[in-house]
């Protein structure tokens, strides 16, 4: 049993003119009593914890702790708006995002390790979350930007749920590594409208090796093919240009070759859709175990970027966003 009481079926949920009739859609969830379900269950998940690929099986609720170490309360390490995320995520207004604690996996170069891998936040109740996300809101954020959630769906669905009862009205936006199960996504079907998740590789041996995930690339484009079937391969956006509902599929370039970034492209070409919005990332740098690393120590080349675009423009992808590289090799 989640410890959220029976949410409110009283809300002002009012047809839009987006890609449902009420929006954001996590609303009618939540007049049916059906986010107030989804929530429950995914509740229980926590007694012998599934909730990502790794299926540990601690029982979260009484104090075990997995291979992420989240334990039954989230812990989160910021709530802020932030303005550089794709433009129809920041819009003009920002992003609101909250950044949680620990990660599912072990990036050897992850630019936020302090957070993901050593833990840096604090331990909060629900209700505080669920205040986050209020306060997200009242500052003008476009939307709710959850930073590597997976570990954490049943506290912030639990979040949801009261926060929509006070006034809730902002997409939700999931951010996260790709690395997921599509069970815990299902939970989310109409929960989120716009997915933000990576697609980190093409090779499961590197992908073991550098990030630590079990069978990421399987586990990777089952979650893009369920992503994709809930809320669709592409972006709407609304008058302004902001992001109402969809997905964009980020790809950080690996210096030699190690993302296997044409590989990456080429699946998403074939199995979803050259109009699908990729986000290619130039901004790799060693940090964290990557410093001095024979393979990942340094940054790509513009070479490497260049073959990424080339790729890119072959496979005939339509929409999505480059980054500049300034500190080339
Ligand atoms: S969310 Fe954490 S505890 Fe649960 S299965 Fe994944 S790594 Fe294990």
């Amino acid at each position: 049993m989640c410890p959220n009481g029976k949410g409110s079926a009283n809300l002002s949920a009012k047809p839009g003119d987006k890609a449902t009739d009420v929006w954001p859609s996590y609303l009618a969830l939540a007049a049916s009593g059906e986010l107030h379900r989804r929530a429950e269950a995914a509740w229980e998940r926590l007694r012998a914890c599934d909730l990502c690929p790794r299926r540990c099986g601690v029982d979260r609720l009484s104090g075990q702790v997995g291979f992420c170490r989240a334990g039954a309360q989230a812990r989160v390490a910021s709530h802020n708006t932030h303005r550089w995320e794709e433009p129809p995520i920041s819009g003009s207004r920002g992003s609101g995002t909250i950044f949680f604690s620990y990660c599912t996996g072990r990036c050897l170069f992850c630019q936020n390790y302090p957070i993901s891998q050593l833990g840096v936040g604090e331990d909060v109740t629900n209700e505080r979350l669920a205040q986050m996300m209020l306060t997200l809101q009242r500052w003008g954020c476009h939307n709710i930007n959850l930073v590597t959630p997976t570990h954490y769906v049943p506290q912030f669905l639990a979040a949801l749920e009261m926060a929509a009862a006070r006034g809730l009205r902002i997409p939700i936006v999931y951010n996260t590594s790709g690395y997921e199960r599509v069970e815990t996504l299902r939970l989310l079907d109409g929960v989120v409208d716009i997915y933000l998740p990576d697609a980190k590789y093409a090779d499961d041996a590197i992908a073991r090796r550098l990030s630590g995930f079990v069978d990421y690339v399987a586990h990777n484009r089952a979650a893009l093919l369920e992503m994709a079937r809930q809320v669709g391969v592409t972006l709407q956006r609304d008058a302004e240009g902001i992001a109402v509902r969809g997905m964009v599929i980020r790809h950080l370039v690996l210096p030699n070759g190690l993302a296997g970034t044409e590989e990456v492209l080429r699946w998403i070409a074939e199995n979803l859709s050259t109009s699908a919005y990729i986000s290619l990332m130039s901004q790799y740098f060693p940090a964290y175990r990557a410093v001095g690393d024979p393979e990942l120590g340094r940054s790509i080349t513009f070479d490497e970027y260049d073959e990424a675009l080339d790729a890119l423009e072959r496979l005939g992808f339509e929409n999505g966003w480059r980054q500049e590289i300034d500190d080339m090799e």
